[in-house]
């Protein structure tokens, strides 16, 4: 047998993107020895990649800003199916955590009076995202490194060694959480990607903060490490995940050249002023303003760009509209045959504002498109249309605490739920990461603080995941051998074509067809080479998580027969108020005799659970037209405005 090297911590962080970092430094400073493993190079996460910024009710640049706004936004972004008590939580933090980050190293964009500038961005009613130009996620986590390494001088000066109680293993991927006998969570195994040797952690407390799920879609601003992993785990460890059907898609992501395809353009790219228009030349999104924003947004042209020098006066561009609008007329435009010669259609900042500022603005997507496809963003549109981009669904978390169902499990950030609904604004979610990954980090020392006994790991189970581990090297069972990179690419193809952004009940039952052909070919993954760096061992380790994640994906949008957020049914095109209350839960199918079904990849069910319902002063805060809308008659009986 293949040998393991051991650690043993207090918590274990299993991810270094913004909620990793900030729940790390949340334990540390409660006392605890802790450990962040990432997959990739330290520093190297999506939230390095946000660009847009952090939404925060800060009211810098509009004091009519509020938590309660930013609350009320929130929950219309994700049509109201977002848990009430993390969008409370995170409209009333982030502004502490903005300004913490501060305190840690961060310098944003000022006002002219020095303040922290904030912009405007889809879905939030004044600007309010914290940035520094549209490189805000670097900034974010250069300040959390800084940050680390100031803990570690600490540690240093009081014990002689930088990590005694705080070390980072990067480029460590962590393939199963271990539990002890009673459920409970003991530690983790995985391995170090450069070397491939094995590594136990034994934690009694363990907080996912492993990021997304986007590479298992074929066109998707995600990078190679979002395969779900945190899904996966936390499935495979007994925990729940909830509201997997919703996937967001981001407007503007580029079609062409091919070399930029999926790349990202930031939505600050509208929100300073960019505008999308067909193959007309026509500003399309003044044609899209769904019932449930009718009155909100600008009507005309001339309003519209009004708004941008006088919000009071003026109701906002359409092109602002929350994600899921802007996407799914995006795909209308395309389909009615009023799109741009590659299938998207064409975003003008180029006309709107001089080059000097557009460079100055938005300097990374400037320097970016230039150098990687030859794009000028000031001389020329951008070609753009929907690409996979966040999803909504997750663990299930106790909103306070981070806390999953299984003892000793935290999530926070991308991987966990509830905070976004079906539709997450623009730059919540790095405002999520801050607020989120400190409560978790604080749960997860609670935890540890108040445990009697430590959870032990269970030798039987590190064996198993080293022999699944190493499975890719033996020679298939069936005969046939299959290459992991095809089968990613079969996967992401089919993802894309039938549980992307519009979906049928056809399509979802071929999608699930799709998966169990694809389950049974993982089985014959056969990898070559050794376990030093081999990126194609890597890859079918991951396929594991991307099938298990696509299936909850898949199974949730069958189930879920009405159109909301970032889950569009052809079949079933409207918003259903009975739908609002329900929320689907996926969990490991049992077999029989109470194991999971399958070793490679077990099967999921997923089954409805009643919603919890909003508490009664933050309800009050929606006038009760806006709220007929989503919610059925019966809800709303009590509601005070009933009685006016
Ligand atoms: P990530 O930052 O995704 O980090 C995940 C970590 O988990 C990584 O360290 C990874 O290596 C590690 N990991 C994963 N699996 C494993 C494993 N098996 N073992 C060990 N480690 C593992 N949001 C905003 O609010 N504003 C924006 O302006 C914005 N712009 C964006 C632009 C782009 C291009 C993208 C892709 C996203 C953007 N987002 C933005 C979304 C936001 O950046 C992400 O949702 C957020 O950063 C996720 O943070 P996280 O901490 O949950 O995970």
């Amino acid at each position: 047998m293949t040998e393991t090297e051991r650690h043993d911590y207090d918590v274990l962080v299993i991810g270094a993107g913004g909620a990793g970092l900030r729940a790390a430094i949340e334990a540390r400073e409660r006392g605890m020895r802790t450990a962040v493993v990432c997959k990739s190079l330290f520093g190297k996460a999506h939230t390095v990649m946000a660009e847009g910024g952090c939404a925060a009710a800060m009211g810098n640049v509009n004091a009519n800003d509020s938590w309660q706004v930013h609350y009320r936004d929130t929950m219309r972004g994700g049509k109201f199916l977002n848990s009430w008590r993390m969008a409370e939580l995170h409209a009333k933090e982030a502004p502490d955590r903005v300004w913490e980050l501060e305190t840690y190293g961060a310098l944003f964009d000022r006002t002219a009076d020095g303040r922290i500038h904030q912009r405007n961005f889809g879905g939030h009613t004044y600007p309010r995202l914290a940035h520094v130009g549209d490189r805000t996620g670097l900034e974010l986590i250069r300040s959390l490194q800084q940050r680390i390494v100031a803990l570690q001088q600490e540690d240093h000066a009081a014990t002689g060694d930088y990590e005694a109680r705080l070390r980072v293993f990067a480029e460590c991927t962590v393939t199963e959480l271990l539990t002890d006998d009673d459920g409970a969570i003991a530690g983790a195994f995985g391995y170090w990607r450069e070397s491939g040797r094995f590594v136990e952690i034994a934690a009694p407390a363990v907080v996912l903060a492993t990021g997304g799920i986007g590479k298992s879609f074929q066109v998707t601003s995600n990078s190679w490490e979002y395969t779900g992993d945190g899904h996966a785990l936390a499935l495979r460890a007994g925990a729940r995940l909830v509201d997997m059907e919703f996937v967001q898609f981001h407007p503007t992501g580029m079609v062409w050249p091919p070399s930029v395809k999926g790349i990202l353009v930031t939505e600050g790219v509208r929100g300073d002023g960019g505008v999308l228009k067909n193959s007309d030349g026509e500003r399309f999104m003044f044609r899209y303003v769904p019932d449930v924003f009718t009155g909100q947004y600008a009507e005309t042209e001339e309003e519209a760009d009004r708004w941008y020098d006088d919000q009071e006066n003026n109701r906002r561009t359409p092109d602002l509209l929350p994600r899921d609008e802007v996407a799914r007329a995006i795909n209308t435009e395309v389909k009615e045959g009023r799109g741009s010669p590659h299938g998207g259609v064409y975003l003008d900042i180029a006309s709107r504002m001089p080059a000097e500022e557009i460079k100055r603005r938005l300097p990374s997507m400037y320097h970016q498109f230039k150098e990687l496809a030859d794009v000028d963003i000031t001389a020329e549109p951008m070609e753009v249309g929907p690409t996979c981009h966040y999803v909504m669904g997750g663990i299930e978390v106790d909103p306070d605490t981070g806390r999953s169902s299984v003892p000793g499990l935290f999530a926070a950030g991308e991987c966990a739920s509830g905070m976004h609904g079906s539709n997450r604004l623009g730059g919540n979610s790095l405002s999520d990461l801050l607020v989120f990954g400190r409560r978790a980090g604080l749960g997860a020392a609670q935890h540890v603080a108040g445990l009697e006994r430590r959870p032990v790991v269970r030798e039987e189970a590190v064996r198993r995941a080293a022999a699944t581990a190493v499975a890719p090297f033996e020679p298939s069972s069936g005969g046939t051998s299959e290459n992991p990179y095809t089968l990613q690419t079969d996967l992401q193809q089919m993802m894309n074509d039938l549980v992307g952004i519009i979906r049928t009940h056809a399509e979802m039952m071929e999608a699930l067809d799709r998966l169990d052909a694809l389950r049974d070919r993982v089985r014959d993954v056969v990898v070559e080479g050794h376990r030093q760096y081999n990126p194609g061992w890597h890859l079918a380790l991951d396929l594991r998580n991307m099938l298990l994640v696509g299936e909850a994906v898949a199974t949730s949008a069958l189930l879920r027969t009405e159109s909301r957020g970032g889950h569009t049914r052809d079949d079933y095109p409207d918003l259903d108020a009975t739908w609002r209350r329900r929320v689907l839960v996926t969990h490991l199918r049992d077999d029989d005799d109470g194991g999971a079904s399958d070793p490679v990849v077990p099967r999921v069910v997923v089954e409805p659970a009643e919603r919890a319902p909003m508490r009664d002063d933050l309800l009050a805060l929606f006038e009760l037209a806006e709220l007929e809308k989503y919610y059925t008659p019966d809800e709303l009986a009590a509601h005070p405005g009933r009685d006016r």
